[in-house]
């Protein structure tokens, strides 16, 4: 179960992503879900563009969330709506546990 508070944007400008291709994709392939209409951040109702890498101290690793362009620049902290649904980005517990396909260096 995900905390919806106490989420920050992944500062890093590493975009690295998985073998689903975007984090968009990787999000709508492990949430089993449609995109949603509105973003992931509370209180913010702009239709979501990107699957955002986030992080929680309560959470291990990275997670994805439907993000607008606007919230992926939030600096603070933020709060998810209590129905958004994170995926881990992790890809040995998603994608890459269907398919040994990654790029780049450091998942293992
Ligand atoms: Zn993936
Ligand atoms: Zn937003």
């Amino acid at each position: 179960m995900y905390p919806i508070v106490g989420w920050r944007n992944r500062k890093s400008a590493d975009t690295r992503n998985c073998a689903c291709g975007t984090w968009k994709q990787h999000w709508l392939n492990y949430s089993g879900r449609g995109w949603p209409t509105s973003c992931s951040v509370m209180r913010c109702n702009n239709p979501p563009t990107v699957g955002a890498p986030v992080i929680n101290s309560n959470v291990a690793g990275e997670s994805i969330v439907p993000m607008c362009a606007a919230c992926n620049k939030l600096a603070e902290e933020f709060i998810l709506k209590i129905n958004a649904i994170a995926v881990s980005a992790n890809p040995a517990e998603t994608c890459a546990a269907k398919k040994r396909v990654m790029y780049g260096s450091g998942w293992e």
